[in-house]
């Protein structure tokens, strides 16, 4: 388990990366996903996510990341989405991310 100051850092981090800049990030126990994102730019993150690998904190993080570029699902969030994943499977020597506990990332993850 990280620290949420931990997790926020990553957060950030990965926001550089991608070109996005976050209001707000918070950490909290919700229901159903893991992660949601406000058109005002807040990111909320569910509190298990500290539990988790780093590549499904990763994961969810860089979902809720892109969708400060992009409010949908649609083609280009899922190429540019597909494009990080695969970035960070290169730099993590070819390990591959697990796509643990995200059965129907749409529904999950909003
Ligand atoms: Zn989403």
């Amino acid at each position: 388990m990280i620290a949420p100051e931990e997790f926020k850092e990553d957060v950030l981090t990965l926001a550089k990366d991608v070109g996005v800049k976050p209001r707000e990030i918070h950490i909290r126990t919700m229901k159903r996903k893991w992660g949601s994102c406000s058109s005002k730019g807040r990111l909320t993150f569910d509190r298990t996510l500290l539990n988790e690998a780093k590549e499904v904190r990763f994961k969810a993080i860089l979902h809720e990341l892109l969708h400060l570029k992009y409010p949908n699902h649609g083609k280009m969030f899922n190429s540019l989405l597909d494009t990080y994943l695969r970035k960070n499977i290169n730099s993590n020597d070819g390990r591959e991310i697990k796509d643990h506990q995200t059965p129907n990332e749409n529904e999950d993850l909003t």
